[in-house]
């Protein structure tokens, strides 16, 4: 099969622009690296805080996009765990050293010389883009292109959210119901827990689509739950709903903070942390958050529920994300 010479990109230029679509080279794989042809990518929050300039360090000028489902079409010199033709998945984690202090003890995610795909690495919002095969996944034969991509941040941020809880947790709130609360619901009450849903106030819509995805209750971030939850996840980049969720938990429950950018959080009296009460922040991912995921999405029968945009209108879906328009997971596509 011949490969073209150029693709089509979706490319930022600098921090707080709009994308714009270019013709580029096709890039070649170093020796650990796949050529994919892009298949679909997930449009993630993420994305639009580096759009947005809220995250500081984008390799510029640069491709977004980290939930790349792609077709092997060439391998670099060393490659050994993938061939041509096979469907895989790229995340968020492109890259780590192995040897700092962190990738020693198991916590590859906070790697002192990670790469980050689509933000300090090139990203799936094009036809055909590089990875590492180290940092790639085989993804299950369930999942169309379109369906498997919010897996792959959506699903593995919230998963590794989710892990943080304790197995006796049984109520459950989650702050923000949007691409990740989808895919980590279906998982949750899978597992037997009882979802609390909280959107921004008045928003019936996702509050609906929660409850169709199976949560016993659904109301505005304003409202307390009816009854003490034992864990939160905050998935909305919102700092103020730090204290609400606290107030929501009960005696030694835990609120995690999912997101990777999120505005100040206003100052709160200290009786709403005590009787161990406990807070959490997540970032980023490992490999085995990765399988587990994606083992578990299998097992739960987990769908999501994308929709598709064309890679050229890439900006409408960051707009449309932004403005809080999607229920489910914007995910571009390349053909057309
Ligand atoms: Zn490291
Ligand atoms: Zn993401």
């Amino acid at each position: 099969m011949s490969l073209p010479s150029s693709m089509r990109a979706m490319v930022l230029s600098a921090a707080a622009k709009s994308l714009s679509l270019e013709y580029l080279p096709l890039p070649r794989p170093a020796a650990q690296q796949l050529l994919l042809r892009v298949r679909a990518c997930g449009v993630c929050r993420t994305d639009l805080h580096i759009v947005d300039g809220d995250l500081k360090e984008p390799v510029l000028p640069l491709i977004p996009g980290h939930e790349i489902v792609g077709e092997v079409v060439q391998v670099g010199a060393a490659v050994q765990n993938f061939h041509i033709g096979q469907r895989v998945g790229v995340p968020w984690l492109g890259y780590t050293c192995g040897s700092c202090r962190f990738c020693r003890r198991g916590q590859e995610n906070l790697c002192d010389q990670p790469g980050f795909t689509g933000y300090t690495l090139p990203g799936g919002f094009a036809e055909f883009t590089v990875a590492d095969q180290r940092y790639s996944f085989l993804l299950p034969d369930g999942y169309d292109d379109l369906a498997a991509a919010p897996l792959l941040c959506a699903g593995l941020i919230g998963y590794r959210s989710y892990s943080k809880i304790d197995p006796y947790c049984e109520h459950l709130g989650i702050y923000g119901f949007g691409a990740a609360a989808h895919i980590i619901a279906q998982i949750a009450v899978h597992e037997g827990k009882k979802i609390y849903a909280f959107t921004r106030p008045g928003d019936t819509a996702s509050q609906q689509f929660a409850r169709r995805l199976g949560a016993v209750w659904a109301g505005d971030s304003d409202q307390p739950p009816p009854q003490p939850l034992d864990a939160a996840i905050i998935f909305a980049p919102v700092g103020s709903l730090l204290p609400a969720a606290l107030r929501a938990v009960d005696k030694g429950g835990l609120v995690v903070c999912g997101g990777i950018h999120m505005s100040d959080i206003p100052s709160f009296p200290y009786h709403i942390l005590w009787n161990e009460r406990r807070v959490v922040s997540v970032a980023n991912l490992t490999r085995q958050d990765g399988e587990e995921l994606l083992r578990k999405a299998v097992a739960a029968g987990v769908k999501t529920e994308p929709i598709p945009y064309p890679l050229e209108k890439a900006n409408e879906a960051l707009n449309d994300l932004r403005g809080g328009r999607i229920q489910g997971a914007a995910v571009l596509t390349m053909t057309g």
